[in-house]
């Protein structure tokens, strides 16, 4: 048996000024491919490891054309995603047993589709029409109706933060082979509702997004070969943006689509919840300081709008400047972009006192922002590569590249300035530059959710402090022209009036 393995994850913000090109997708100049792609993988706890260790176990022959990766940003460049389809495609129409994709299921493709993932598949459909395809998806997926169509099974992941990455591959690839084999008859069903949940509302640990989730768990319980819940990715002008489920029965279409009612229906009912309400910044930030009187630190600043795994800048400079005026000290700020400042301080030296703009290089045309610099003087603490491995619980053992990085020590902060967006998904983002995150008073974090299992644990609080950027909780910020309407809460409902 021969199978062809890939991986294609990226989530678009349609409203990021951040490009996404074919080099994106790749720590050293564009994604892994063949032999690389399979050595950049195996051994991960991603969906792609997963299926690599089920094809293994059957002996199969593995073809791994990508393993392609890139952070959150604006639309993917049409010419890279053409080049990764003509890759997959021309692999396929080598011939092969079954294709199983590691997809995240928000790709919005520039001058080509907002339904990357949908055109993906029609692609290798057209390609190998009789091949059975397993898909994984991301909890963030915003499922189209070509997606469902063109796969034949689906598997998305149950938390977020996202750690059940590789047995929701597992669950897919594993659902594939058993139907291979004859032994099931896999059948899906989908749909979704008028909902643009907030990120901050989706940890799967509490509230609405635990019940909607549970949900999907009990449909599995109850004997659906798999039952997935999408929380979507709100920040993207698509029809299909916001909450929707699939669900896989063996033969039985009409006990699918009931499923996938019924969770649906859970977080249909639930849906204020799923509604974040947030504080001025400038109460925020006060509220932070006497939590740190009274408790001690780290007390987390969530700066959430500028969060890169939401697509944004990751060089918004509101927060800081905020914390600053309000005499906030002690302050380790995470990774915040900004080539140009790096490459001054790099040209500097350790040890040299410098006057630089940090950040605020980058316009936000979409929610009617120019980029703002913060003027700051302070000394050169330290200079890396920007690399290391991440040992914490969420995308463990993946090699990270955040380019070359520098600290700036104002007295009152430590800056992390980095040349490419990088979430602080683990402590490594202050570790590898010699800053002990543990023993400061104050963390600012452009984060919303990956800070939770990393940082949760050393924390004495969490803020999360609302400022401009177009990873923004505030819907209103964005026009938006695809989206469905009517939509909750963009949108009245009936029963609401
Ligand atoms: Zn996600």
């Amino acid at each position: 048996m021969k199978f062809v393995i890939a991986q294609l994850q990226h989530e678009t913000n349609t409203f990021s000024p951040v490009p996404t090109p074919w080099e994106s997708f790749g720590g050293k100049g564009g994604p892994p491919l063949g032999a690389d792609a399979y050595r950049a993988i195996k051994g991960t706890r991603l969906p792609m490891a997963a299926f690599l260790d089920l094809a293994e176990a059957e002996g199969a022959e593995i073809v791994t054309p990508f393993a392609a990766w890139a952070n959150p940003s604006g639309p993917v460049d049409g010419e890279a995603f053409d080049r990764f389809c003509e890759i997959l495609c021309d692999e396929v129409a080598k011939g092969c047993d079954a294709i199983f994709l590691d997809l995240h299921g928000a790709m919005v493709v520039a001058d080509r589709t907002d339904d990357g993932e949908g055109t993906l598949l029609e692609r290798v459909r057209w390609v190998a029409p009789n091949t059975p395809i397993a898909v994984s998806l991301d909890l963030h997926a915003n499922v189209t109706d070509a997606i469902v169509r063109n796969a034949t099974v689906i598997a998305g992941y149950k938390t977020y933060p996202h750690v059940d990455q590789y047995e929701a591959g597992h669950l897919a690839g594993s659902i594939l082979l058993r139907a291979l084999k004859g032994e099931v008859k896999p059948v899906m069903a989908w749909g979704n509702r008028p909902l643009l949940a907030h990120t901050l509302k989706q940890n799967t640990n509490e509230g609405p997004n635990k019940a909607f989730t549970d949900a999907a768990r009990e449909a599995e319980r109850e004997g659906l070969l798999a039952a997935s819940a999408f929380g979507g990715f709100q920040q993207a002008d698509m029809a299909e943006a916001g909450i929707s489920a699939i669900t896989v029965s063996d033969g039985n279409v009409t006990a699918a689509q009931a499923a996938c009612d019924r969770i649906l229906d859970v977080a249909w009912a639930r849906k204020e919840e799923f509604i974040y309400r947030g504080e001025p910044l400038d109460q925020a930030l006060s509220r932070a300081k006497r939590l740190a009187e009274e408790q001690g630190g780290p007390i987390l600043l969530l700066d959430h709008a500028d969060n890169c795994a939401s697509g944004a800048n990751q060089d918004t400079m509101y927060v800081l400047r905020e914390a600053l005026k309000l005499g906030l000290t002690d302050i380790a700020v995470g990774p915040t972009r900004d080539p140009e400042a790096v490459a001054a301080m790099i040209a500097a030296g350790v040890g040299a006192t410098v006057t630089l703009d940090i950040g605020g290089k980058m316009d936000m045309p979409a929610i009617g922002r120019k980029g703002e610099p913060l003027r700051l003087t302070g000394v050169v603490r330290a200079i890396t590569d920007g690399e290391y491995t991440v040992t914490g619980p969420q995308f463990t053992g993946m090699r990270c590249y955040m380019g070359r990085t520098a600290v700036l020590d104002t007295g009152a902060a430590e800056i992390v300035v980095i040349e490419r967006n990088q979430e602080p998904w683990d402590r490594a983002v202050f570790t590898s530059v010699g800053i002990d995150p543990t023993r400061k008073r104050f963390l600012l974090l452009k984060s919303r959710m990956y800070f939770r299992p990393v940082f949760l644990p050393i924390a004495k609080g969490m803020v999360f402090c609302d400022a401009p950027g177009v990873g923004t909780s505030d819907w209103t910020a964005f026009e938006y022209r695809k989206l469905r309407r009517p939509i909750y809460p963009l949108d009245e409902f009936p029963e609401h009036r």
